[in-house]
């Protein structure tokens, strides 16, 4: 990409952007805390250069080793889902990617736990953190299905690859009131969400969607 090409990115983004909330907010994502901070993260840091002037569409888009970055209206929804203004805690994503999605719960949380099987991503990730100045991450290349007992209990979990069944691990992972959102199935996906209630586990179930399926072997 040419300088001049860049530098319109940078001029254009935050308008851009401005207009994705203005979207996912007629797409019915209603936590302005979420919105405001999805306002301020240049998004297109996390795509290929290549792929720059599509960042702020509403569609998942290639980050290489056959991976996708998730869709704008995916990364609110899965957010607003597990985000309560009263929670001040742990998180634990699956599947870091590029790192978007993390970015956008540093944000919110105090700490933020995120687990990736392929370590170039983990690479490319940490460089976004350290350059959005964002500490309160850590990365771990391993299999998230069997979460981060080191780690655990955690107040919400994000599954961010499609899993068949909610992963036991996962379940004995999140604290009691805490919340897991995953999308669950083959090729017909729905996300759900998962509260740990006093009185047990709570399904529910929500939208049909679209993720890479989650995977077992480390690259
Ligand atoms: N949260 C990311 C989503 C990236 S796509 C975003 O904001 O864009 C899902 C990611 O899950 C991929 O990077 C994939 O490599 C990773 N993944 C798949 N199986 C995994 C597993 N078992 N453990 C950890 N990460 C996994």
């Amino acid at each position: 990409m040419s300088n001049r090409e860049s530098a319109g990115i940078g001029m254009t983004s935050e308008r851009t952007r401005g207009r994705m909330v203005d979207r996912l907010r007629s797409e019915g994502i209603v936590d302005e805390a979420v919105l405001a901070i999805m306002e301020s993260i240049p998004r297109h840091l996390f795509v290929d250069e290549a792929l720059s002037t599509r960042a702020y569409e509403d569609s998942p888009l290639p980050i290489g080793f056959g991976q996708t970055i998730s869709s704008p209206y995916i990364v609110a929804r899965m957010t607003e889902l597990i985000h309560a203004p009263a929670r001040i805690g742990k998180v634990l994503e699956i599947g870091t990617g590029s790192g978007y999605h993390t970015a956008v719960l540093a944000r919110l949380w105090r700490e933020v736990y995120t687990v990736e099987r392929i370590a170039q991503l983990i690479a490319k990730a940490r460089g976004n953190f350290r350059r959005l100045r964002l500490r309160n991450i850590r990365l771990t290349h391993g299999d998230g299905a069997r979460g981060l007992p080191e780690a655990a209990p955690f107040d919400a979990i994000l599954v961010t690859a499609a899993v068949p069944r909610v992963p036991p691990e996962l379940l004995q992972q999140l604290a009691s009131g805490g919340r897991m959102v995953l999308p669950l199935g083959g090729a017909d996906q729905r996300l759900y969400l998962i509260e740990n209630t006093p009185g047990g586990t709570v399904e529910t179930g929500l939208e049909a969607v679209k993720f890479v399926p989650l995977r077992a072997n480390l690259e």
